[in-house]
């Protein structure tokens, strides 16, 4: 930019219709002004002014999140990775390559041509998959776009085709999305603009205010009419400081908690049982199960650390909401946001299955504004068979699909699997739990391509995942907006474009409106998007499948052909026309869309709302309840948070949102006895650390968790202080992923961050 003369000939505006794919419920529709400066020799120059929320979408109405209200300063940061590069002979993988000198990332690197890098990455893919085979190559992406072409489409071409190995993507919400479709068979819940109608609102891990902010105004619209609001979490969440009630559940527990609610439920007739009659399939033995002596509030008190009182207090309220004539304010049913924290936890699957069981009970779901929502992404039919292609994988050197390796399990990938040798010698202070999981055949793991995510700073297990970073025999590809820490391991570091300068289409799972987005502007410098990457590297393999050519409106017609009812008459066309569009979710006699208020509306085999098999509670190992807490050596529960101005570690580098989360930079949380017990006073340097590994941090004493928990957030690791690590004491800085572990959850194998035992000691200055 900047490039064009100094006399202006014209100015022209547009505004252009494009949808936050940040990994976000809301799926904002945000309008893009742009700005077309055409100089005296003709030359034009394109720049976006301004974003802002669509005033036209039924959820965003017209405003962003303080994460994306100044997008621009993001989009056009002096950061910003804008053409390929390819590390320096002799430059050391990791910080260290440039000195760990923050700012000076690029010394590592030396600028390469778009066709030289394809080539190269092409040369050494086909090297290495034809000396071990091609599932030794191995993708790891996740959400860093939630696009459908940007998320999978033609990436999952190319791997396929490839023989490449598939990525398990279990890091975020896969326990809690595979428990959902247990219950109900379909990933579906309360419309978002239907809480206005809820006399009790239940927050229950989800922190609203800070990460699903467009929900807070119907919210707030049901609290003006009398609504209740009751925030269950761990940690003091804005949400759950603007809530009416805040209960402090202890990690790991809400199995129990929500046993404890069906047993009030069960005891006092507050089951709906007309509903479980005709909606539900194993209501008896659930019954059963939840009046049992072990789920009674006193004892689900002594577990959870929420008086027994305020729990039948609060499934009275959650029983009676909806019934006319029953306590006071408005007549609305009880809705539950649950969000994916709950199923961050080793038995997090059971969780989320319990918690979900609850308005099947009520039958709140019979009412507008009553049910649950955990995500709406199910209801959006994108034919992902037709934009992923997987058969593929039969025209690959493997002839089959290829092997599955776990996400959650990266550190192991790199470290163990298929090679017990590798990386042991630099073992650390611990080996990394499997989780009961068993290692899929084949061969070790010798390439690895990285786009939409940073796992150098967001994987479990840090310390593994950056000993197989830095592997002399790792091929490593990244294709970044920035250079973060994972790009400090790229051997290739290709510039990636920002949702503002691509094309695609997209779901939600906050909201239920198809939404295209377009592009606002050209990529910048040359930064291109995994459509057009992973297109032009099929080119450079000699894969010559027409489908490697499809352009991006291709995709979206893909995505979008499809005979199921819900996608009824939305196309391309119309979603570029319209901006939004609603499903075509079936309405009842009064027009009204009421998910699972029938049986219709259940997938599951039975055709029901599932309660079998009963949940039943196991207290995470690592929890205070667990097993390894017996040992006494890491008494502590972790929760190592999401910052409420970041996403994941999306925004970390940025100066705005550093400021606005400067309050909690550098800071483990931790309560007055337990901070007294180990003489840290507020402000103090501490050290947290358990088997895996150690970071370094200053106490901040208060309320914010109860007593036996301790918190800190996720930041990228170069942007930590690490006092005893490395060389001039910044080379080798972790983050709170250097304490979390590779245990997988009960259901979906995903990970388990809010299940981390630690201890504290005061540092030594
Ligand atoms: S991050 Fe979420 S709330 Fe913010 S603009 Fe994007 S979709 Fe909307």
């Amino acid at each position: 930019m900047g490039t064009l003369p100094a006399e202006i000939q014209e100015t022209q505006t547009r505004v252009v219709h494009a949808v936050c794919s940040h990994d976000c419920p809301d799926s904002c529709g945000v309008l893009v002004t742009v700005e077309s400066l055409t100089a005296a020799n003709g030359a034009v120059e394109e720049r976006a002014v301004k974003v802002e929320g669509d005033p036209a979408h039924p959820v965003t109405r017209g405003f962003l999140c303080g994460k994306v209200a100044q997008y621009l300063e993001r989009v056009y940061s002096p950061d910003r990775l804008l053409y390929p590069m390819r590390r320096k002979a002799g430059a050391a993988k990791g910080p260290a390559g440039y000195g760990a000198v923050k700012g000076r990332e690029a010394d590592a690197f030396e600028r390469i041509s778009w066709d030289e890098a394809l080539d190269l990455i092409a040369a050494k893919l086909k090297a290495i998959a034809a000396e071990f085979g091609p599932e030794s190559v191995l993708p790891y992406s996740y959400a860093g776009t939630i696009g459908q072409l940007g998320f999978g489409s033609m990436d999952r071409r190319f791997f396929h085709r490839m023989g490449a190995s598939q990525l398990a993507r279990t890091i975020c919400s896969e326990a809690g999305g595979v428990a959902l479709k247990q219950v109900y068979g379909v990933k579906l819940g309360t419309p978002p603009q239907d809480f206005i109608h809820a006399r009790l609102v239940i927050a229950w891990g989800a922190n609203i205010h800070g990460n699903n902010i467009h929900l807070w105004p119907f919210i707030e619209q049901a609290r003006r009419k009398g609504a209740r609001l009751v925030v269950i979490d761990p940690y003091k969440t804005r949400t759950a400081a603007l809530a009416d009630e805040h209960l402090a559940i202890r990690p790991g527990t809400d199995t129990m908690l929500a046993l404890a609610i069906m047993h009030v439920l069960f005891a006092e007739g507050l089951e709906d049982r007309a509903y479980l009659a005709a909606c539900t399939h194993g209501a008896q033995e659930l019954r059963e199960h939840a009046l049992k002596r072990e789920h009674s509030p006193e004892r689900a008190a002594e577990v959870t650390g929420i008086p027994a009182e305020t729990i039948v207090e609060l499934a009275r309220a959650y029983g009676r909401a909806g019934r006319d004539g029953a306590g006071s304010g408005s007549a609305g049913p009880a809705v539950i946001r649950l969000n994916y924290g709950t199923q961050r936890s080793e038995n997090g699957g059971t969780a989320v299955r319990a918690v979900a069981m609850l308005p099947l009970i009520t039958g709140a779901w019979k009412q507008k504004g009553g049910g649950l929502q955990l995500s709406t992404s199910g209801a959006f039919p994108f034919n992902e068979n037709a934009l992923r292609m997987p058969e593929l994988a039969l025209a690959s050197p493997l002839g089959r699909e290829a092997r599955t390796v776990n996400m959650s399990r990266l550190g192991h990938a790199l470290t163990e699997l298929g090679n017990p040798t590798i990386g042991n010698e630099a073992a650390g202070r611990g080996a990394p739990e499997v989780g009961g999981a068993s290692d899929p055949a084949g061969p070790p793991v010798k390439a690895l391509f990285v786009y939409n995510s940073n796992p150098a700073a967001v994987a479990p297990n840090q310390n593994a995942v950056l000993r197989g970073f830095m592997r002399d025999d790792l091929f490593t590809v990244v294709h970044e907006q920035f250079f973060t820490d994972t790009a400090d391991y790229a051997d290739v570091l290709l510039p990636a474009a920002t949702f503002l300068e691509v094309k695609d289409v997209q779901g939600a799972y906050g909201h239920l409106f198809a939404q295209v987005s377009q592009p606002a502007i050209a990529p910048l410098g040359e930064a291109r998007s995994n459509v057009r990457l992973f297109a032009e590297l099929a080119q450079r393999m000699g894969f010559t499948e027409p489908c490697f050519r499809s352009t991006e409106n291709d995709l979206i017609d893909q995505a979008l052909a499809t005979d199921h009812p819900w996608f009824a008459g939305i196309t391309r066309a119309r979603l570029e026309r319209e901006g939004q569009v609603a499903l075509n979710l079936p309405a009842n006699a009064a027009g009204e869309v009421l998910p699972f208020s029938t049986a219709e509306w259940f997938k599951t085999p039975s055709g029901r709302g599932e309660l079998t098999p009963v949940p039943v509670f196991v207290p995470p190992a690592e929890s205070r309840g667990g097993p390894a807490a017996r040992t006494g050596k890491y008494p502590l529960e972790l929760l190592p948070r999401k910052a409420d101005n970041y996403m994941n570690s999306t925004f970390a580098n940025i100066p705005r949102h550093q400021r606005m989360e400067a309050r909690t930079t550098g800071l483990l949380e931790m309560h007055p006895t337990d901070a007294a017990a180990r003489g840290v006073a507020d402000g103090d340097a501490v050290e947290v650390f358990n088997a895996r590994g150690s970071i370094e941090l200053r106490a901040q004493v208060g309320d914010a968790v109860p007593q036996g928990v301790v918190a800190a957030r996720l930041n990228w690791n170069k942007l930590m202080t690490a006092r005893r690590n490395g060389a001039n004491g910044h080379a080798a800085a972790n983050n709170v992923n250097a304490l979390t572990s590779e245990t997988l959850t009960d259901i979906g194998a995903g990970a388990t961050f809010y299940s981390t035992l630690v201890e504290v000691r005061k540092s030594v200055d």
